[in-house]
């Protein structure tokens, strides 16, 4: 072995035994063994593989083997932490340094991913100011920050309509530079917090730097070096000091910014919390990247190299589940932690995804045109593509395995009929929002005030043409018709007897000529009430107004009182685009679904399909700024539509319109020409590629 490795006793481990950690100083590496290793490692001078045996059975409880022995000089071989005294191991030295020389083209590639640069030995300078900072993690100030955070909290949520507000002023130009520069102080603050606390539990921090994650810069602090202490609540406490130093500024912050008068220090102390409580909620927290929350539940479970672990248990179970291999658990574990892990791995592979695929396009929409798409085709295929293709690969090596099992031939079926499902032309359905109108055939207004004598019909009744809908009366008219008769029978009287008498003749021209004027004004008040009754002037429905009316309530003159809707002319329309329209014939049937099913699913046939683009959107309802689906931009008091759609008119197959009032929205679904799920999907990728491929 090499003597200038050195061997610290560790941590002990979940089934209780102790462990070592061997340093290697010349590259500041930590490997972690355990207890077999270690006594095997103690007798390495025996040289003789049986001699060792023996050692250890004669002076410990431990029973090894002649396979342990072969195992612990594997590892220490292919981690360099042997002598080389042979030629032949060195000459393999050699070509295992070389392999990891990898070419050009990969290192670049490497390199857009995560590459590191070292900036500063720290180690000098903390020692010099570590005094200065110890009180920060007394029990005492950590106590106050708690009960700081605390009183914060509840002012935030007082404020809480202040705080969104001063959030959303923030999206602007200088506001994002502000913070750009506030989460650089806050970074170098929380990578400090772990240097210190290393320091303080008197590990060595040899390195500060920043890392490139995708470009993206990374403060980065060297600790390994706590792997060495054997206490595992010092090591937590190194691993949680970055998100500590962060909630502790969080906390302070959001109190002074809550206690704070408008003013620039408000305004800064708003920056500081907001910067500090995103950064820490949402990215260090999480155990799903190898941020701090990762390594600290490392620790915590005390399940070094967590991922991988994981990672192979989800593997192995995706692989039992899909062929039924029936190969051995990669670890066992109790029942709860192999949920747990199991959960973990498919977690992760899920967020990985969804997160890798945002940079992706991130990375592709606001880089410059040839270097974004390549750049997020990178991304793809370093974090999803090439995982996925190991995998695969791994199939493809077990294939003469995966072929001899019948669960194999089952999970094949299943993928078959789902690879039909996308690719079979099986869906006739072409749907979009839609409105169904009937149009108004009659308004119906009160001609001249006048009391309800009778309602005649309901609304949503069928009527047709001269139907009585509802009957007024007027007691002014009617008085007045009353009065005029008796007026007019006084005047016959008058005029029968003047004919009778001499001397009353000369009045008869004056007599006769009132009661030509009493008939003209009794002729018109008996059409005026004759107007009284409202009759239907078409067939169709009558639709009553909001009004509730009822007999002996009085109506003004020209009140609204509901209308007549032609069902003969009840129609839907919908607007599709070129693709979708290009599927659809007339003749083909479809379905209305009216929003909220306020009414049953209607039938319909398609009757038109425009051959030239909407300019006009007439049917308001449908329109983006109405809650509806078709965006549109309003020029000259004309709704045009963004996108060029093509209107399609459909008619009922049976001219039922129960409950349908002027017009309502819904989904219309026409049985067309069928396509495959995918093949949509593929036209709107290749439409994208063609588009974007123009750089
Ligand atoms: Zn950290």
């Amino acid at each position: 072995m090499r003597d200038d490795l050195k061997l610290y006793s560790g941590p002990y481990n979940r089934a209780g035994t102790p462990t070592w950690t061997i340093y290697d100083p010349a590259r500041n590496l930590y490997f972690q063994i355990g207890w077999v290793s270690f006594e095997i490692l103690c007798r390495w001078q025996l040289r003789q593989v049986n001699q060792i045996v023996q050692q250890i059975a004669d002076e410990t409880t431990l029973e090894v083997s002649a396979a342990q022995i072969q195992e612990v000089s594997e590892f220490l071989v292919k981690h360099d932490l042997v002598l080389h005294t042979h030629q032949a191991q060195t000459i393999q030295k050699c070509q295992r340094y070389r392999a990891q020389q990898q070419g050009l083209a990969q290192r670049l590639l490497h390199g857009y991913l995560f590459f590191r640069i070292p900036l500063w030995n720290p180690d000098q300078w903390l020692n010099r100011h570590l005094d200065k900072v110890r009180w920060l993690g007394s029990r005492q100030f950590t106590l106050l920050t708690w009960l700081v955070l605390f009183v914060g909290l509840i002012e935030l949520s007082r404020q809480w309509d202040s705080f969104t507000h001063s959030f959303i002023d923030m999206f602007s130009l200088t506001g994002l530079f502000s913070y750009g520069v506030t989460l650089v102080m806050v970074k170098v603050l929380h990578e400090l917090g772990h240097a210190f606390t290393a320091r303080h539990f008197g590990c060595t921090v040899p390195r500060m730097g920043v890392a490139f994650l995708v470009m993206f810069p990374m403060a980065y602090t060297d600790v390994n070096d706590v792997w060495k202490l054997a206490d595992k609540r010092q090591r937590l406490l190194v691993g949680a000091a970055g998100i500590r130093t962060e909630l502790t500024i969080a906390a302070w912050s959001t109190l002074v910014w809550a206690l704070l008068p408008a003013g620039v220090l408000k305004d800064s102390a708003f920056l500081l919390a907001t910067t500090t409580w995103i950064s820490t909620v949402l990215i260090n927290v999480s155990p799903f990247m190898r941020f701090d929350g990762y390594f600290l539940l490392m620790d915590w479970l005390e399940m070094p190299n967590l991922h991988q672990r994981a990672f192979a248990l989800g593997r192995w179970r995706l692989r039992e589940w899909l062929f039924g291999l029936k190969h051995p658990v990669p670890e066992h574990f109790s029942r709860s932690r192999y949920q747990f892990l199991l959960t973990f791995s498919y977690v992760i592979w899920l967020y990985r995804f969804v997160t890798f695929l945002g940079i992706a396009l991130m990375v592709y929409w606001y880089f410059p045109k040839p270097l974004g798409p390549i750049l997020g085709a990178v991304e793809i295929y370093w974090f999803i593509g090439k995982p996925l293709w190991t995998e695969i690969y791994a199939w493809f090596e077990m294939r003469k395995e995966i072929m001899s099992r019948s669960r194999s031939l089952k999970t094949v079926l299943v993928l078959a009929v789902l690879i039909g499902i996308a690719i079979l032309p099986w869906d006739p359905r072409v749907s979009a929002q839609g409105v169904l109108k009937l149009p108004v055939a009659q308004t119906l207004t009160v001609p001249a005030s006048g009391m309800i004598a009778r309602v005649s019909v309901m609304s949503g009744q069928q009527v047709s043409a001269g139907q009585e809908l509802m009957q007024l009366e007027s007691p002014d008219l009617a008085f007045e018709l009353a009065s005029l008769t008796k007026r007019q029978q006084q005047l016959e009287q008058q005029i029968s007897l003047s004919q009778l008498l001499n001397r009353e003749r000369q009045r008869l021209p004056v007599l006769q000529s009132q009661l030509a004027n009493v008939k003209v004004d009794s002729a018109r008040i008996k059409a005026q009430l004759a107007q009284l009754q409202i009759t239907a002037q078409t067939d169709g429905k009558f639709v009553a107004s909001e009004l509730d009316l009822r007999q002996g309530d009085w109506l003004a003159e020209r009140t609204i009182i509901g209308k007549v809707l032609d069902e003969s002319a009840l129609s839907a329309h919908v607007y599709l685009e070129q693709s979708s329209v290009k599927r659809v014939s007339v003749g083909d049937t479809a379905v209305f679904y009216a929003e909220s099913g306020v009414i049953a699913p209607l039938a319909l046939t398609v009757v038109r399909i425009d051959s030239d683009t909407t300019r006009n959107l007439t049917d308001g309802i449908l329109a983006s700024v109405h809650g509806g689906d078709v965006g549109i931009t309003e020029k000259e008091s004309q709704r045009v539509p963004e996108d060029a759609l093509y209107q399609v008119v459909l008619r009922p197959q049976v001219p039922d319109s129960n409950a349908v009032d002027n017009e309502l929205r819904g989904r219309v679904v026409i049985y067309g020409k069928s396509q495959s799920w995918l093949g949509d999907h593929l036209r709107y990728a290749a439409a994208i590629f063609q588009r974007e491929a123009g750089f």
